[in-house]
């Protein structure tokens, strides 16, 4: 297959276009680098891999056949979304219609990176892709839930209006090596403030509940979900559920740090529970994941060991 990847220099994207390349097909990753990097994908050029540097929120081309377009371009990290409004909203609502135009101008499968925010504070628990959620949409987290929510709108349209071969995978939090040290996800921030022997931030009381699922297990949905017919929103995450205080002192006991843990103010409308129901999932496409948060951890805190 020839396959476009928009967000393919970003942490999740460019696991996509190492396990695309490594299936035997060709990958045309288009990315601004806003918050994506060369460094990602470097060790891909010269294997059936073409970068190009392009903001999808404006037009996009690609020329040739393509069969399959995977939009994950966005910012992902609610720190660069609340400081990337605008870029937020632009590539999650006019991003996923020119890349949806693309599929359709080249008769190719369209999948859509959504996320677990669109069930925003969930009041129902584990969620289920049958729950439609709890958002603020004026809140400073709306940028993101809302744009992939409209993001999610655009996709079913296509499907049901110009019978586009649509998917939709809904990611919960995903973990693992090339996340940005200073992006200001949990995961990244702890083992970052770990290793330097800094305090480590937790937000609020700590008692929020995350459910943590790593890179590699993501990627395998992913391209299970790509090979399979299904239109509807699939979640994809790790159903193993831990409060962000359980996380901190897992992040301690693994590096060995003498980090303290200190509470800081928990951010507006920060969700207070947050765990996948992967039934669909697991009937419809056999994935589940395989890599529990102690062995995902080791492997993405050796990799922020020889930054
Ligand atoms: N969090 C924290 N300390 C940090 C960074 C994040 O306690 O240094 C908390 C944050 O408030 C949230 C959870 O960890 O409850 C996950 O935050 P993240 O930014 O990774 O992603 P989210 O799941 O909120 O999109």
């Amino acid at each position: 297959m020839r396959v476009v990847v928009t967000g393919g220099a970003g942490f999740l994207g460019s696991h996509l276009c190492d396990a695309l390349v490594a299936r035997g097909d060709d990958v045309v990753c288009i990315d601004n680098l806003v918050t994506g990097s060369h460094d990602n994908v470097a060790h891909l050029f010269g294997h059936r891999f073409t970068f190009v540097e392009h903001d999808v929120s404006n037009h996009v081309w690609v020329p040739g056949e393509v069969d399959a377009v995977l939009h994950f371009a966005s910012p992902a990290s609610p720190r660069d979304y609340l400081e990337m409004p605008i870029q937020t909203l632009k590539v999650g609502s006019l991003g996923t219609h020119n890349t949806l135009g693309l599929a359709k101008a080249k008769g190719a499968t369209f999948m859509l990176a959504s996320t677990s925010e669109v069930y925003g504070d969930p009041q129902v628990h584990p969620q289920p892709e049958s729950y439609w959620g709890h958002v603020n949409p004026v809140g400073p987290r709306g940028v993101y839930d809302e744009a992939k929510r409209f993001a999610e709108a655009m996709t079913m349209a296509y499907h049901r209006y110009h019978g586009l071969d649509t998917r939709i995978v809904r990611f919960f939090n995903t973990y693992g090596p090339r996340m940005r040290p200073g992006d200001g996800r949990v995961v990244s921030n702890f083992i970052v403030q770990a290793l330097a022997g800094d305090p480590i931030t937790v937000y609020g009381d700590g008692n929020q509940t995350r459910s943590f699922g790593y890179v590699d297990d993501t990627v395998r949905g992913v391209l299970a979900l790509l090979d399979s017919s299904e239109h509807d929103p699939l979640n994809i995450g790790n159903p193993g559920e831990f409060t962000v205080r359980e996380l901190a002192e897992i992040v301690i006991e693994l590096t060995g740090s003498t980090s303290s843990i200190v509470c800081e103010p928990l951010p507006v409308d920060d969700p207070t529970q947050r765990q996948p129901d992967i039934t669909r999932a697991r009937e419809l496409l056999g994935w589940e994941p395989e890599v529990a948060l102690r062995d995902g951890l080791v492997s993405t805190i050796e990799h922020f060991r020889h930054l």
